[in-house]
């Protein structure tokens, strides 16, 4: 006998898949177990927690198209699709009792009148009002989906946008954002002429910003940006590039293939050249114009002499050593605070949260359990520990998510404030430290008569802690 299905197909919220796609990999997935779609229906509109059920046609005519016993089968995309919170789940439930109809979704066909099926659709259903989000399932198979046909997925790329559909709000394609694929171009010219990390990340950012450029932007994010086949237009699996993309590049794959050749090169290193010596040159700034301070060296040939932050202009120089013994701890005190762990940890209004560092983040996560899913299939892993896995996964994700939507904190920062900072500081880096300095404080090096001023460097906190 060949089993009757109805397909029930709905988008509650800009950037789910359509109801077309979904009716499309429903009809596909029910002609590979042999069933006949008798019908189809859709709902396109919010289907919030508090809205009653007769707002949706679709669900009301799915559920008299199965009480009128059309049907063997209901299909959706995933358990959250078909109901939305757990009332709408108690209705399809009983009703899918009654009159014997089977459920699919995710691959998988539930008949309800068996102790284990109602065990595994009830908790789903529980995640599904929980997160009110789609299901582990639905993710993998846009995400193989798209993999297929060459589009981009899940990671928004630092200068890209996503162009969405006027009407409906569905995602169409990811497009260069002109001013900051300008500044991208920029910083591959000079790098291809070995120009040094620290200095185009140094002369681009101001750019980088006025274009709309968000996240961090350091010499190890460039580089990262630089080498990034996606900007090539190149698609990536595993590390390898798999083929052509299907969205504008920003750069050729030739500049691309020589960028990767040179800043991927482990001989070579973000700190060298032109990178700075000292911890506040160019972030310590002159009381008198208000330019940055540039390090002068120690001269060669005077042996007494230090080295120094000076004003180009000539305003104002003072010891390295100096201006960093006085900054130093009063930096640590403003970090090393609850309150400042607090602070750091929720993301601060205005701060540009690193919304490319979560979005990749949750990118690897979902690339990582696709691979683990397949692995888990090719060995023969019990579908229970494959559920757990995908549970805890999925549940991280969830985490990330709501950060993106609170606006991330910086994590450099988030990492380091609270009691025990100074163990912390001391492994980190120059250039992290520079960040850390450049987020947080504003240092002013003032000029001084020497005998009653002898420091004159005066430190504002900055950033969050303004
Ligand atoms: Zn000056």
């Amino acid at each position: 006998m060949t089993l009757r299905a109805v397909i029930y197909a709905r988008v509650s919220k800009p950037g789910e898949k359509s109801v077309n796609d979904q009716e499309k990999v429903g009809r596909r997935d029910l002609a590979e177990i042999g069933a006949e779609v008798v019908a189809v229906f859709t709902d396109k509109q919010s289907a919030s927690r508090y809205r009653r059920v007769e707002l949706r046609p679709g669900f009301v005519k799915t559920q008299e198209f199965i009480r009128s016993g059309e049907a063997d089968l209901l299909w959706s995309f995933a358990a959250n699709r078909a109901h939305r919170d757990l009332d709408d789940y108690i209705l399809l439930r009983r009703l899918c009792i009654e009159t014997g109809t089977l459920w699919r979704y995710g691959r998988r066909t539930y008949d309800l009148s068996v102790a284990a099926d109602r065990r595994a659709t009830n908790a789903d259903a529980v995640r599904a009002e929980e997160f009110g989000d789609d299901l582990s399932e639905a993710v993998l198979r846009g995400m193989r989906e798209a993999r297929e046909d060459g589009r981009a997925h899940g990671k928004l790329h630092r200068g890209y946008r996503i162009v969405r559909d006027a009407t409906s709000g569905r995602p169409i394609r990811r497009e260069a954002i002109p001013e900051q694929a300008a500044v991208i171009r920029e910083a591959a010219r000079r790098a291809l002429q070995r120009e040094s990390m620290y200095s185009i990340t140094r002369d681009l950012e101001q750019r980088w910003r006025a274009a709309g450029g968000e996240g961090l932007w350091t010499p190890e994010q460039v580089r990262n940006l630089l080498v990034s086949p996606t900007i090539a237009a190149l698609r990536t699996h595993e590390g390898k590039v798999i083929r052509d993309g299907k969205w504008e590049a920003i750069i050729s794959v030739d500049d691309h293939e020589k960028l990767h050749a040179m800043l991927t090169d482990p001989s070579r290193r973000t700190h060298r050249g032109s990178d700075p010596a000292y911890w506040l040159s160019y972030i310590a700034v002159c009381g008198v114009c208000g330019k940055p301070l540039s390090p002068k060296k120690e001269l060669p040939r005077r042996p007494k002499s230090v080295p120094q932050y000076r004003c180009i202009t000539g305003h104002v120089s003072r010891a390295v050593d100096l201006v960093d013994s006085v900054v130093e701890p009063a930096l640590l005190r403003l970090l090393g605070t609850r309150e400042a762990q607090a602070k750091l940890s929720i993301p601060a209004e205005g701060a540009g949260p690193s919304l490319e560092d979560s979005l990749a983040e949750k990118a690897r996560l979902q690339d990582g359990l696709l691979e683990w899913v397949r692995e888990a299939a090719r060995n023969g892993i019990s579908a229970a520990l494959v559920k757990a896995y995908e549970a805890e996964v999925n549940s991280k994700i969830a985490e990330i998510d709501a950060r993106v939507r609170a606006g991330a904190a910086d994590p450099l920062l988030a990492d380091l404030a609270g009691p025990g900072v100074e163990g912390r500081w001391e492994l980190m880096g120059l250039l992290d430290r520079r960040e850390v300095a450049r987020a947080i404080v504003r240092v002013v090096v003032q000029p001084v008569r020497w005998t009653k001023e002898p420091v004159g460097v005066e430190i504002y906190p900055a950033g969050v802690f303004e």
